[in-house]
């Protein structure tokens, strides 16, 4: 049987950069993933995801942020593609509402440069942005777009390069852990190793089922419009995210080839599973987001291009879970990335590459702690 120093469970965006992340220390690892490679049917799927600094979320997210930033920076080097395009962003709502004032409060924490926009302001420089009077709008310089499926792509690309085994179409179907080894069955055989990451996203219920995990997979809408007039001036727009009547909605500039791509987070979602979720987008569902998108931008629901559907992979707090096994020193676990895990895949397979190789990382990591849930086995 061969033996890995590490053994990584699902190789979608966390696991292809923790892959990464190993290979490039040199170590011998084994990624094992049910699917193919940067496929559609997890979460890392959708053609952009928006990253950003002034985090609302919390300030304790931005240094792994700025950590983030210079490693996509230095995979795109590496690579020598473009991974992350900067658009800047602009979070709009009350000053009071929780993605304004909480990304106040990042920006100030951190120093990271932000205007403050008056509704007026708004108006002038985004014609087709249509905040209510009273309504500010936080412009953060430093936000843009990652293409996922590009980035999963790149990260695997270049673990193999160096050398890593990643085997693709290959479930991961029972484990064992005991002081120095772990043993992995799949569809196809079985593998020892000294180490296991478990990066599972909305599967990891199945392949972790023994630490009662309070996590809750959610099916999220995607939807792609060409604009019904002022395509130039959506072509033109940053990144958008709306906090009006406690919906939040927000969304991306209009892409050539794509459309304007818009979305709904942690609102409207169902709780589903991944062998079960409703994959077809109905027309209530089309014709609720107009609605939304009236109020706050009327010139963009024109035709609907496409939609599709993704997961997210909720905790109670919304915090991530990034911590090793409670029973075994020798597994390591991230998951819980609740809707706004993507920007972090870089850094996230760097403090997993740390877990798995020195059993510690110098990253701050402590919200994440799995010991924050009584429920944890
Ligand atoms: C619609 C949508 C929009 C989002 N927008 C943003 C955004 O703008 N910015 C942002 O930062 N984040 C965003 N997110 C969140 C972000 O995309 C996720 O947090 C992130 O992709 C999670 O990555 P993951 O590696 O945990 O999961 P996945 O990428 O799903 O990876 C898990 C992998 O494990 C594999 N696997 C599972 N079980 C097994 C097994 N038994 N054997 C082998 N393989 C297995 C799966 O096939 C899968 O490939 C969004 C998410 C969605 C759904």
């Amino acid at each position: 049987m061969a033996s890995y120093d590490v053994i990584i469970v699902g190789l979608g965006g966390m696991g292809s950069a923790t892959a990464y992340h190993l290979a490039r220390r040199g170590a011998r690892i084994l990624g094992l993933e049910q699917f193919g490679v940067a496929h559609d049917r997890g979460s890392s799927h959708g053609k952009t995801r928006v990253i950003r600094q002034a985090y609302h979320e919390g300030p304790e997210y931005v240094p792994l942020l700025l950590r983030a930033y210079d490693l996509w920076h230095a995979l795109e080097r590496e690579a020598g593609t473009a991974l992350l395009t900067t658009t800047g962003a602009i979070y709009l709502g009350t000053p009071e509402s929780p993605g304004v004032a909480g990304a106040a409060l990042s920006a100030r924490t951190h120093d990271i440069p932000y205007d403050m926009l008056r509704a007026e302001e708004i108006r002038t420089r985004y014609p087709v942005l249509h905040p209510r009077p009273g309504h500010v709008g936080l412009f953060e310089h430093q936000a843009g777009i990652l293409v996922p499926e590009q980035c999963v792509a790149t990260h695997i690309d270049l673990a193999r390069r160096r050398g890593a085994d990643l085997r693709f179409d290959e479930a991961v179907t029972s484990w064992t852990a005991g002081r120095d080894r772990v043993t992995v069955r799949t569809t196809r055989g079985s593998y020892e190793g000294g180490r296991l990451v478990f990066t599972a996203g909305p599967w990891t219920d199945q392949v972790l089922h023994d630490l009662g995990l309070p996590l809750r997979v959610e099916r999220v809408v995607l939807y792609w419009f060409e604009p019904r007039a002022r395509r130039e001036e959506f072509i033109r727009v940053p990144i958008y995210a709306w906090h009006v009547d406690e919906v939040n909605l927000y969304g991306f500039p209009y892409l050539e080839g794509q459309g304007l791509k818009v979305a709904f987070h942690q609102v409207f979602q169902e709780a589903t599973t991944p062998q079960t979720i409703r994959r077809d987008v109905g027309e209530d569902e089309v014709a609720r987001m107009r609605d939304h998108l009236a109020g706050v931008m009327p010139d963009a629901p024109g035709r609907l291009l496409a939609a599709a559907t993704c997961m997210y992979t909720n905790t109670p707090d919304s915090h991530f879970i990034i911590d090793r096994h409670p029973a075994h020193a020798n597994v390591a676990l991230a998951c819980g990335f609740s809707g706004h895990g993507f920007k972090f895949c870089s850094v996230v397979g760097e403090v997993l590459a740390d877990l798995a190789g020195r059993g510690e990382t110098s990253q701050p990591i402590g919200l994440f702690a799995l010991n924050r849930f009584r429920s944890v086995a």
